[in-house]
């Protein structure tokens, strides 16, 4: 049976990306050689690295006032990094907090500084994205999610403000065209839409760093990864690589305006499908939802296992909602074909005309 994979992270990667990592486990390039037994300062992993920076430069149309970096850890060790260095501990970080993911990253930021909570739509179950909010005056940074992963929103437009504009991209970076000059500091673990898990990208504009009294240890310093050109010790020489490959599939398929016309074609596709079919609703308010994570419920909830068994038994991977939110949530990533979409729909069809 053919898998559709809507996983929501570790998710679905390109097959010739994976082809090619398979291949590089055994045989590098032909070298005779895994990758994983080469050295990280081989001149094989240096080319690597260079193309996965110059990649996430291209698709960002970065200016040469930010540095590229690929770091250890997931996205949750940025909810730590970023305060810790950008933070004083007698300054004011300010955190929208749209989801249970920006929700963790201001309770990180707690343990380095104030933090000022400015926007909440845990009211409402997290279901818009609160853009009513003001900055307290001299706060040292304004924090987002770009996409809330678990509840099915996304920023549509990006604040406008004075001081540094940080965000997790962690479930939406490189899904469509951004203008990404206008933040300061952009994080993403890899594993949703951009490689394998393992490693995080950090895109950071320099001028913001060196400005806190703070000491920062080694391996935490944003700066001493910049001077050390991400190579201070080991990286996950093999998540950067499979990330490496996949920038090289978004850019060989048409970059970030074939992406995005992909991800809006795809989840107009189910939006559409689940608001003509009256037994499923989609909570979220309309003009937040995300084209990346669909969340949306059976009106009658005693239909809601039943449709996730014939989900299982049609091959619908990854289609069961968070477990603290319920109901079902599709992941349309980057290399999720439309062709899955249009079978998921085809079934949620068919299990209407049966049940409604
Ligand atoms: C998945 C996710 C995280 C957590 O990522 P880890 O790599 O598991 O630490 C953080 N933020 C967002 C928006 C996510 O989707």
């Amino acid at each position: 049976m053919k898998l559709h994979n809507f996983n929501s992270g570790p998710s679905i990667l390109p097959q010739p990306v994976l082809q090619q990592a398979a291949e590089a486990i055994i045989n590098y390039n032909n070298t005779g050689l895994s990758l994983l037994e080469i050295g990280h300062r081989t001149n094989w992993f240096q080319e690597i690295l260079q193309e996965a920076i110059a990649s996430v430069k291209q698709l960002m149309q970065l200016d040469d006032s930010y540095e590229v970096l690929f770091l250890h850890g997931g996205a949750t060790t940025q909810f730590m990094q970023v305060p810790m260095n950008l933070l004083d501990s007698n300054a004011t970080a300010a955190y929208c907090d749209n989801g249970i993911w920006g929700n963790k990253a201001w309770k990180e930021a707690k343990h380095f500084g104030n933090v000022a909570v400015v926007a909440d739509s845990s009211d409402k179950q997290y279901r818009y994205i609160n853009k009513d909010f003001s900055i307290p005056d001299g706060a040292s940074y304004l924090h987002i999610t770009s996409n809330n992963t678990v509840e099915g929103t996304q920023w549509n437009q990006y604040p406008t403000i004075d001081i540094p504009l940080i965000a997790d991209m962690s479930s939406d970076i490189f899904s469509r065209p951004t203008n990404f000059n206008q933040f300061d500091l952009i994080y993403a673990g890899a594993q949703k839409n951009m490689g394998a898990a393992g490693v995080n990208l950090v895109v950071v504009r320099k001028n913001i760093l060196g400005k806190i009294a703070r000491p920062i240890p080694t391996i935490m310093n944003y700066q001493k990864h910049i001077d050390a050109g991400s190579l201070m010790n080991t990286p996950p020489v093999f998540a950067v690589y499979v990330s490496m490959l996949t920038l090289r599939w978004i850019i060989e398929n048409g970059g970030l305006a074939e992406m995005g016309k992909n991800s809006l074609q795809k989840s107009t596709l189910l939006y559409n499908t689940i608001d003509a079919l009256p037994i499923f609703n989609a909570p979220v308010v309309k003009e937040d939802r995300s084209e990346m994570n669909a969340v949306f419920f059976l009106n009658d909830p005693a239909l809601e296992e039943p449709f996730l068994d014939l989900c299982k038994q049609e091959g619908m991977i990854g289609v069961k909602g968070y477990r603290t939110v319920g109901g079902v949530r599709v992941s349309m990533y980057n290399a999720l074909p439309l062709e899955s979409v249009q079978i998921f729909c085809d079934l949620m069809h068919s299990f209407a005309q049966k049940h409604g």
